[in-house]
This record gives C-alpha cells, sequence and structure tokens, in this order.
C-alpha cells in the first residue's frame, strides 16, 4: 500500500493535464487532477476551439462574396455577433462536460480549485494537503500586457473571446500566429481591422517568405499593417481608445488587443520555494522526460514553453503518464511538429524553415510555386497560394514543406507524415499528384528556385 494519497497528482485540466491523467488511469495509476477554472485549459476555452469557430464564422463573408463569380446572386448576407457568441459558448460548454465526463468515467478523481506545491510530494487545494508520489504541473500559460503607457486600457486574446459586442474598429498589437488570426476574424466579422507590429515582419518564427506572402494578402483583402512600428501609448477618448504609435502617427479605434506573447503560468505555484528551477520567463526547467529538478515534480505544455501548441501538450502529457507508469523510454521530436495559422490566406509549416535549414550548415535547393488557386480564378479574388519546399542537396531530403492558401492545414497533416518518415525529393516527385488540388503542387514542382 503506497504511503502516499494518489501515485499522480496532476494540476491543471487543460489540454496537457487531462491528457496526463486519463492516459496514468489507463495504465494504473491513482490520479487526481486539480483545475481553478474550467475543465479543457485554454484550447477549449480561449483558444484553439474559439478561435477555429469564429475563423470559420469569419470565412463564409468570403464564400459568399466569392460565390458571385460562380454564377450565384445573393442577397446582401447579414451577421450577427451574439448569435455566433452564443453557439460558440454552447458549444465549449459542451466540451468542458466532456472533458470532466471523461477524466470521472476513467477513475480520476476531480479537485475543484487552484493548487499550491507544498513540498515535492503535497500539493494544497482549497485548504486540504494531498499527497502523490508524483505531480505533474501542467498549468498553462497566460496572455501578457505589452509595456505601454495605457495598456491597461486594452484587452487580450482571452477578453476577445467574450466580448459581448462587435467593436468597428480594433488595433491588434502584435505579429505571431494570435495575432494575424484574431486580426483575421474581425477583419472577415466586419470590423475595420489594422495590425502593428514592432518587428519588419510577420510570422516570426516560420519560413520567412510566409509572412512575407502572407502580409501582402492581407494587405489586399484591406487590413491595414504597420510593420516595424510600435504602440507608444494608448488614451482614453470617451467610448474609444487613441492609440500613439512611435513614428507619430495615431489611431482611433474601439478595442486595441494585445497579442503580444504569453507566459508560462507559475506565478504563486510555490515551485521555486520547494526547489525547482524555473527560466527567466518563469517556465519550468524540464528534461527529456519532462522531469523538473525535483525528481518527483513534472511538467508539460505551455508551462515548459518549449511548443505552445495543443498536440505538443497532449503528446508531453502520454510521455510523461507512459514514463511513470508504463516504463516508456519514448521522447519527442520537436523539430516535424506541423502547425497551422489559421489566418486569412491559411498558413501551414512542418519542419526546418530556409533560414533554420541554412543556419543547421545544409546546402539547399528551395521549390517555390506562387500561383492562383482554382477558385479565384472565376472567384475573381486577387489572392495567390505559395508552397516551397526546403531540400537538402546533398542528401535529398525534405527538410521543410511551407504553404499560404486554403486549407493549409489540412494539406500539411500528410505532408507531416511523409516528413516523418524521412521522405525525399525523389520520393515526392515519385508520388502521384491529386487532380486538380493546390496539394498537388508538393509533389509536381521540379525546378529549384536556387541552388
Ligand atoms: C488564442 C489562442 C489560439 C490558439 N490556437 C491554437 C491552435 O490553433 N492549435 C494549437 O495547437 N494550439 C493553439 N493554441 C495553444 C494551445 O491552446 C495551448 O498550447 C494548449 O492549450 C496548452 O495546453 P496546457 O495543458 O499546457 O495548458 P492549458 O490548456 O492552458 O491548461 C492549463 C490549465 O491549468 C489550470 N490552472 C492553472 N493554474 C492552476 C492552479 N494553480 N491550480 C489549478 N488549475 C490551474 C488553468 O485554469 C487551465 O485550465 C492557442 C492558444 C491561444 C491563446
Amino acid at each position: 500500500m503506497s504511503k502516499f494519497d494518489f501515485d499522480l497528482f496532476t494540476i491543471g485540466g487543460g489540454s496537457g493535464g487531462v491528457r496526463a491523467s486519463r492516459f496514468a488511469t489507463k495504465l494504473g495509476a491513482r490520479v487526481a487532477v486539480a483545475e481553478g477554472a474550467q475543465f479543457g485549459g485554454t484550447c477549449v476555452n480561449v483558444g484553439c476551439i474559439p478561435k477555429k469557430l469564429m475563423s470559420i464564422a469569419s470565412h463564409y463573408k468570403d464564400d459568399y462574396a466569392d460565390a458571385v463569380g460562380f454564377g450565384w446572386g445573393l442577397a446582401r448576407p447579414t451577421f450577427d455577433w451574439a448569435t455566433l457568441q452564443t453557439r460558440k459558448d454552447h458549444e465549449i460548454a459542451r466540451l468542458n462536460a466532456i472533458y470532466a465526463g471523461g477524466l470521472h468515467s476513467s477513475g480520476v478523481k476531480i479537485v475543484e480549485g487552484w493548487a499550491q506545491v507544498l513540498d515535492a510530494h503535497s500539493v494544497l487545494v482549497n485548504g486540504k494537503t494531498y499527497t502523490a508520489e508524483y505531480i505533474l504541473v501542467a498549468t498553462g500559460s497566460k496572455p501578457v500586457h505589452a509595456q505601454v503607457a495605457g495598456a491597461k486600457l486594452a484587452i487580450t486574446s482571452d477578453d476577445f473571446f467574450h466580448l459581448d459586442s462587435q467593436p468597428g474598429r480594433v488595433l491588434v498589437y502584435g505579429g505571431g500566429y494570435i495575432a494575424v488570426e484574431l486580426a483575421s476574424i474581425l477583419h472577415g466579422l466586419g470590423t475595420q481591422t489594422a495590425i502593428a507590429y514592432r518587428g519588419p515582419s510577420l510570422l516570426k518564427g516560420f519560413d520567412a517568405d510566409l509572412g512575407a506572402h502572407l502580409a501582402q494578402q492581407m494587405a489586399a483583402r484591406g487590413l491595414a499593417l504597420k510593420l516595424g512600428t510600435k504602440v507608444l501609448s494608448i488614451e482614453s477618448r470617451a467610448d474609444a481608445r487613441l492609440v500613439c504609435f512611435d513614428d507619430g502617427t495615431t489611431l482611433d479605434v474601439d478595442q486595441v488587443i494585445f497579442a503580444t506573447g504569453r507566459a508560462p503560468n507559475t506565478q504563486g505555484l510555490g515551485l521555486a520555494e520547494v526547489g525547482v528551477a524555473l527560466a527567466g520567463n518563469g517556465a519550468v526547467v524540464v528534461d527529456q522526460q519532462l522531469r523538473s529538478s525535483v525528481s518527483s515534480i513534472f511538467a508539460v505544455g505551455d508551462v515548459v514553453n518549449r511548443l505552445a501548441l495543443t498536440p505538443v501538450a497532449t503528446s508531453e502529457g502520454m510521455l510523461v503518464a507512459e514514463y511513470l507508469f508504463g516504463k516508456s523510454g519514448r521522447t519527442i521530436n520537436y523539430a516535424l511538429v506541423p502547425t497551422a495559422v489559421f489566418s486569412h490566406p491559411c498558413v501551414a509549416s512542418v519542419g526546418l524553415s530556409e533560414d533554420q535549414a541554412r543556419a543547421q550548415g545544409h546546402q539547399l535547393s528551395i521549390f517555390r510555386s506562387i500561383f492562383t488557386p482554382l477558385r479565384h480564378t472565376l472567384s475573381g479574388r486577387a489572392e495567390k497560394a505559395l508552397m516551397k519546399l526546403v531540400v537538402d542537396a546533398q542528401t535529398d531530403r525534405v527538410l521543410g514543406a511551407h504553404l499560404v492558401g486554403p486549407e493549409a492545414g489540412e494539406i500539411i497533416q500528410g505532408f507531416a507524415v511523409a516528413l516523418t518518415c524521412g521522405a525525399t525529393k525523389a520520393q515526392f516527385d515519385a508520388t502521384l499528384g491529386v487532380h486538380p488540388t493546390m496539394a498537388e503542387e508538393f509533389v509536381t514542382m521540379r525546378e529549384p528556385a536556387t541552388a
């Protein structure tokens, strides 16, 4: 009989924590999970799911407009923000219940409340102490406000998903994936939208062609882009906001949304006090098995700040459960994590960017194609797709696949399998295309753009 109440105590019922807890019970462990807010975490409540639902909603504007080129005559469509919010919230409540129900039916003990680590084997929730052989920190991350005068007047992505009414004019401050997604949603739903970003190009960390191409396409859709520009201050003006930039210009908007980064949720958790090493940004420092500097404490997901994506958090959660209770030595290949940006148009990527591959010393063949997707030959929309392969010129191995265009997120998943299998360009060339699709371009590009 164990001297602990549980084999595993998980703090945080989001993507990583729920997956780890359910997996651990399947492997025979006695598990409890503490959640201070809603089960499902960021992804379900204020991340992937509401974002994608709102992105789909905003795409209808394009679909209505594009249909005209195919012969459809349409009455002017209208959009109702309250209907979308209500239906989205209803779906999220359904998912919250599924997450909690799944834990319950797997035999995980649910502890509702905010947890704090007391020592290497004890956790405090609502005044009650629970002991466990292992503690898993899966507390996620939270949005950070930019350091500008009047920052309190801005909202973050968390607040965006709960806005009661649709703002007429918005400035999104940031150039990462959350910034371009929120800006695309708002613009598509009819809000007059601008993006300001202090860096020179969008989507830092992605292949540079993607950010440059996306910026062109977003600008062509009528979004105002102010790159290389910092917000200096935000002032309150009756119901509106006056934003002052470092280039001397100003902008009147109804809302400013900060998409200026996220910080790991470790404040007040008691981790440093029990000897868990934290990085400068507060992230839990872990080894390949996600073990912290205290051997009984593990951490997964956004709180370790490796790649802040749901499939990474869930994969890490499974890895910890398998390692502790299934005795597996599996590790995660962070180099080949596919990802999509649900901007309009969509962006997707797997593997190395051209710059990363060059920095790693590869000699490269680059294959690039920019073309009009078939649907836009009749829709009349002036939108171009971009597809790019980064290939090692010596081994012929495809190191990276990147694209901007309709359904990019759906397309990249299969190519992620190919890259995970170590596919070469010759194998891409030997693969027959599906015609007529956008994806076939990945297997029909023959001429390298650069040697
Ligand atoms: C706007 C937005 C869009 C996104 N879109 C995508 C996307 O399209 N695809 C994708 O893969 N990823 C996306 N992400 C990222 C994804 O949501 C996160 O990577 C993922 O949710 C991380 O999972 P996690 O388990 O680490 O943390 P979370 O899912 O955030 O879960 C952490 C949980 O811990 C709880 N908690 C925190 N502290 C305590 C405590 N002391 N006691 C008890 N409970 C606590 C929190 O309430 C929360 O429920 C998006 C994120 C945002 C913000």
